[in-house]
């Protein structure tokens, strides 16, 4: 009964009333509509208030989404070639007033359904322009003697179209029709509840079917509201719901090896050679490492700290607990100066406990890489350091036992899937990242993992300042970086890569380096330069210098976001700061503050600023805190376009918002821990629905790539 049912939703949307082979073809083609389900799920991006008729008097510059009726008495198309095409229309209403109707797009349709002295319904936005007020893009209804003014929705939702789908008369008007069409038939039983309901109760939830019904089809404002709301929950429930069951299965099912004891290698670095004391996150992410790697079941643990919070040293530390216990461990990082300075900084570190590090990266060549490769397999080295050169599969181990990954979010999944196949029993994995995101995004992102949060910088730390300067203050700053110079710091100099043209951007660069040669003249000053068309040796000796207190300030590309570490570098200097994103500009900030002296960061823009660009700038003067940063990042920008978050399908929400609704996404997080926690394996009767549901998803899903990852 329950499958029969199902498989309406799942009929083909050419099976629906109006929509036959053609049509359904470009509702497949345009917005990815196959089937019932699918049309059911295009979901309204507004709704249009029908209870009101505005006249063009009545219009204010405040004035929203409104209904006109009126009478079309002149059109004019603009094709010359010179100017832009577009459309235009003057509608007059019934006291007499015009109002201009413009299309900038869909123009060949609108010519042929818009006629001179012919009635229409309008629905738009009106825009204020030189005092004309006009409206794009209206929604157009004619009205002639059969169309039926009484319409039955007060409010109409409003759906997203294409030009395409407009040519066969599917407009938002027309998808609607369809929806109307497929509601009809669409029963209780084909959206059965599947929440509890005592969880209905507590969450004070709307139906499951009434939702779907009053969000295409809506009574009033407060229900849609209501709809949205129960909407948003599943699709953030029922996400959460597969986390959370993989992440208890994982925990059940997957055996790690047993680290069960800590011995020599940590104790001797522990007590005699670590070069500071662990802060107190440090020490706490250290012990939640120590509890998972003991249990026998397999670690896959996120470390999310900022900038210079010393992940580093947590990595070490749980590398030395996969020694003490006889196994080998390697570290991935994204990029070769990264991984390069990985390898020097641990190989110094662990020198006086005498272990083996090594270097692999695409550079390591014939006989050297022989030689690495079958040390690797006999045992003899300890900890392996590289790039993305460690999946390859002539890389084997003798007995890996731990993978920390650096900076993940640069992987890919699949990537991951395979660092993880490296052994029959998966080594534990230690996921470190510098880049902050929210919270809520963690939690979907990284559901099924354990998260660990270093939230404290090491102490003696002066927080960086921040300054926000135009190119008119250019000397003044040019006069500071001098100040810092003279007081033996060094300095950084970013010049943002310009998309579009890289020629631009070596130009751009070169010529800042020119003016910035001009302004600091050797011999008093040195200048390095690192951009990314110098091959990894000379970019290496180049930081190499700058290291060495050779150069005093280093003019770059942000090929040094992450990578160098220079603690007595005190000022970065970003141009063009309005051309970065957010966690961009954190991230370079980074670079700096990593000494005891107090450091400076000093953006640069132009004069114009866009809304964002101000924003973005006026955030980084206000805090240092890379979870606030990645807040506001994700809502200037969305969750799908954050830094990392490209590949992740399951950023793609049909309803919810990750940037909105984090209330709605907690409250689904704790409802399917909650419910989880009573009923593991949801065998009461009155979870049966919700797990019919989540295993038919899955089945159609099948298992995605995304839940066997690190
Ligand atoms: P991250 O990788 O988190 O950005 P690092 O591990 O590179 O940070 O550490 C940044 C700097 O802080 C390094 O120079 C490191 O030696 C130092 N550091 C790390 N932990 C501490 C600590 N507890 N006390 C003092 N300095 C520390
Ligand atoms: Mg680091």
């Amino acid at each position: 009964m329950y499958e029969e049912r199902l498989s309406l939703l799942d009929t083909p949307i050419s099976y629906l009333k109006g929509v036959g082979p053609k049509r359904a073809e470009v509702l497949g083609k345009e917005l990815n509509l196959f089937t019932f389900s699918d049309l059911l799920h295009h979901f309204p991006f507004r709704y249009v208030d029908k209870t009101k008729l505005y006249v063009i008097r009545d219009i204010t510059p405040d004035t929203q989404y409104i209904q006109l009726r009126g009478t079309i008495i002149g059109i004019e198309a603009i094709n010359d070639g010179k100017t832009a095409k577009r459309f235009t229309a003057t509608l007059r209403d019934q006291e007499g007033s015009l109002i201009e109707l413009i299309w900038f797009k869909g123009i060949s349709y609108m010519q042929q359904y818009i006629r001179r002295n012919t009635d229409y319904m309008v629905f738009g936005k009106p825009n204020f322009f030189k005092q004309k007020v006009s409206i794009a893009h209206p929604e157009m209804e004619m009205i002639s003697e059969e169309t039926d003014l009484s319409l039955d929705n007060r409010f109409e939702a409003i759906y997203s179209s294409t030009e395409k789908l407009r040519t066969q008369n599917l407009d938002s008007r027309g998808i609607h029709r369809l929806i109307k069409t497929l509601w009809e038939r669409i029963g209780e039983q084909d959206l059965p509840e599947i929440l509890p309901p005592d969880l209905l109760k507590t969450y004070q939830l709307m139906g499951r079917h009434a939702a779907y019904r009053n969000i295409h089809l809506p009574d009033n404002d407060q229900v849609i509201a209501k709809a949205e709301y129960r909407l948003k929950f599943d699709e953030f429930f029922l996400i959460q719901m597969r986390l959370l069951r993989q992440k208890t299965d994982r925990h059940h099912r997957l055996i790690g090896f047993k680290f069960d004891k800590v011995g020599d290698y940590f104790n001797t670095f522990y007590h005699q050679h670590l070069p500071f004391e662990l802060t107190g996150a440090q020490k706490r992410v250290v012990k939640d490492i120590r509890r998972d790697t003991m249990t026998g079941m397999q670690m896959n643990r996120l470390v999310q700290g900022d900038v210079g919070s010393g992940k580093t040293m947590v990595a070490l530390l749980a590398m030395l607990i996969a020694l003490d216990n006889g196994f080998q461990t390697c570290m991935m990082a994204p990029t070769e100066i990264l991984a390069q300075q990985h390898y020097e900084k641990l190989t110094e570190l662990v020198q006086p406990i005498g272990l083996k590090v090594e270097l692999l990266t695409g550079s390591v060549k014939g006989k050297k890489r022989r030689l690495l490769l079958e040390s690797l397999q006999l045992g003899i080295i300890h900890i392996l350091i590289g790039t993305h050169a460690l999946l390859e599969d002539e890389v084997s181990f003798k007995n890996l036992g731990l993978v920390v990954v650096d900076e993940q979010h640069r992987f890919g999944v699949a990537q991951r899937a395979r660092l993880w196949q490296k052994n029959e029993q998966p080594p534990h994995i230690l996921v470190v990242t510098a880049t902050p995101i929210p919270r809520t995004l963690a939690m979907t992102l990284y559901g099924d993992l354990d998260v660990s949060v270093i939230d404290e910088l090491p102490p003696g730390r002066k927080p960086i300042v921040t300054y926000h300067a135009r190119e008119s203050q250019r000397l003044r700053v040019f006069g500071f970086i001098r100040e810092e110079l003279n007081k033996g710091r060094q300095t950084y100099i970013v010049y943002p890569l310009i998309n579009e043209s890289e020629k631009m951007s070596y130009q751009n660069l070169m010529d800042g380096y020119e003016s910035i040669s001009r302004a600091f003249p050797p011999p008093e000053f040195q200048i390095s330069i690192v951009h990314g068309q110098m091959s990894a040796a000379d970019k290496d000796f180049e930081m190499q210098r700058f290291k060495n207190r050779e150069t005093h300030i280093m003019v770059a590309t942000t090929v040094i976001e992450v990578g160098v570490d220079v603690p007595n570098a005190s000022l970065m200097l970003i141009e063009s700061a309005e051309r970065f994103g957010l966690s961009q500009l954190h991230q370079l900030r980074g670079r700096v503050g990593r000494g005891a002296e107090q450091s400076y960061c000093v953006l640069m823009s132009g004069d114009k600023l866009t809304a964002d660009g101000k924003r973005r700038l006026q955030t980084m003067v206000e805090t240092n805190d890379g979870f606030q940063i990645s807040e506001v990042d994700m809502e200037l920008r969305g969750p799908g376009d954050m830094q990392g978050t490209q590949q992740s399908g399951m950023l793609q929400m049909r309803i919810a918002n990750l940037a909105k609704d984090q209330q709605i996404l907690q409250n689904a997080r704790n409802a399917a821990a909650d419910l989880l926690q009573n009923d593991p394996n949801l065998q009461q009767p009155e979870h049966t629905a919700l797990l019919r549901y989540l295993q038919t998803a899955d089945r159609q899903q099948g298992q995605s790539e995304w839940s066997r990852i690190s």
